[in-house]
């Protein structure tokens, strides 16, 4: 815990030169104070705080002001700011910097769960074997209700299918007749496709957690399943 307060104590006197070294192309000092990256953004508001304000805090060394505000998790990193900004400044990038930085217990439970959960499979913790039986499940019930699709596919690990698709935890676990529509659409399209039985959770939530090295596991777990398979194409569906 001391050696937490020290690094943040650490980190706040010098967030700034830490983004100029975490982000390529940073340009901080290139602000025009313009607030054409407020025009677009979604999240300028929330929070009291909006893109050109954050850019500000973080030129003037409010180091404390940025570390503790929860507007990191109202950006929604799309990068709409950097886009509108004539000095192509990326706040969204700065804000990723920011997650990573929060100590895990001070995240919002929800997401960090999600992350630690997809580390150890996919991120609503569903076994494997109920991900099987639920695609299984839905099929069969499709090919019997709906004749015009009595011969509709779901495989997995079909070994040396074209393409590969992900799929949202949340689709197998809550909404599992949404996986349908994609299957016949695929289906009438003649694509040869599979999922797979292990790491087959197309969301990535570490990524918003702003952690590299978790969500890189994430991404490497699937690439290489998908290379086992012997598929071709990878196709994420998130
Ligand atoms: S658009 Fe760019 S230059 Fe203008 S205020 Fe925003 S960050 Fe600064
Ligand atoms: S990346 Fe964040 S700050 Fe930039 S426009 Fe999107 S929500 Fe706003």
């Amino acid at each position: 815990m001391l050696e937490q307060k020290l690094e943040i104590r650490k980190l706040r006197t010098k967030l700034k030169q830490h983004m100029q070294e975490a982000v390529p192309d940073a340009h901080i000092d290139y602000c025009l104070t313009c607030g054409m990256c407020v025009s677009g953004c979604p999240a300028s508001g929330i929070e009291d705080m909006d893109p050109r304000k954050f850019l500000r805090l973080l030129v003037l060394g409010q180091d404390e002001k940025l570390l503790e505000t929860d507007w990191i998790y109202s950006c929604t990193m799309c990068q709409r700011c950097e886009y509108a900004c004539p000095m192509k400044i990326n706040v969204g990038r700065f804000v990723y910097e920011l997650r990573g930085m929060r100590p895990k217990d001070k995240r919002p439970k929800n997401l960090q769960r999600s992350c630690d959960l997809q580390k150890e499979s996919n991120s609503t913790g569903i076994p494997n074997d109920d991900f099987v039986w639920v695609v299984g499940d839905v099929l069969e019930e499709v090919r019997e209700n709906e004749p015009e699709w009595a011969d509709l596919q779901a495989p997995i690990d079909k070994k040396g299918a074209e393409f590969y698709l992900n799929q949202n935890a949340k689709e197998p676990t809550v909404e599992p007749e949404e996986m349908v529509p994609l299957w016949k659409i695929l289906h009438v399209a003649g694509v040869d496709w599979t999922y797979s039985s292990k790491w087959w959770d197309g969301a990535n939530y570490c990524l918003f957690s702003g952690d590299p090295e978790d969500w890189e596991k994430t991404v490497r777990n699937q690439a290489e399943t998908v290379d086992a398979l012997g598929v071709r194409y990878y196709i994420n569906t998130e």
